[in-house]
C-alpha cells in the first residue's frame, strides 16, 4: 500500500520522532502550522474517521490517552494547544492515514480556516 504514513512508521520515510509505543507514533510535521506540531497516527492503517469502528475506536482512546504525554514533551501542556483531524476534501485532509494533529506554542485562532 502506498501510504507515506505507514512508510513512516516502517522507517522507509525518516521522521523526527516524538514519541513511539506498540500502538501508535507521534512525530514532527514537516510543514508546522505553529511553532509546535506534532502529528500523532496509529501503527494500524485507518483511511480517515471515517472508518473507525467499534473495534479499532480503542487504538483512538490510546492516543488521546497519550496527548498530556506528547504535549509535556513538546512544552505546551501548560500554555494549551489544540488537537484537530481532517476528514476528508471540505476537512482538507491530505494524507489517507488518520492522524491527530497537535498544535501549540502561539494562540490559535477560532474559527479554523
Ligand atoms: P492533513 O493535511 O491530512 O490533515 O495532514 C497531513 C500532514 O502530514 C500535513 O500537515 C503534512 O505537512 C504532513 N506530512 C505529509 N508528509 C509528511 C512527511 O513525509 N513527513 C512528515 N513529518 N509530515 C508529513
Ligand atoms: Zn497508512
Amino acid at each position: 500500500m502506498d501510504c507515506i504514513f505507514c512508510k513512516i512508521i516502517k522507517g522507509e520515510i525518516p521522521s523526527q520522532k516524538i514519541y513511539e509505543d506498540e500502538l501508535c507514533l507521534a512525530f514532527f510535521d514537516i510543514d508546522p502550522q505553529a511553532p509546535k506540531h506534532a502529528v500523532i497516527i496509529p501503527k494500524t492503517h485507518i483511511a480517515s474517521l471515517e472508518d473507525i469502528t467499534a473495534e479499532n475506536s480503542g487504538l483512538i482512546a490510546h492516543i488521546y490517552a497519550k496527548v498530556p504525554e506528547i504535549a509535556k514533551k513538546l512544552g505546551v501542556n501548560e500554555s494549551g494547544y489544540r488537537v484537530v483531524t481532517n476528514c476528508g476534501t471540505d476537512g482538507g485532509q491530505t494524507v489517507g492515514h488518520i492522524h491527530f494533529h497537535l498544535l501549540g506554542g502561539r494562540l490559535l485562532g477560532w474559527p479554523p480556516g
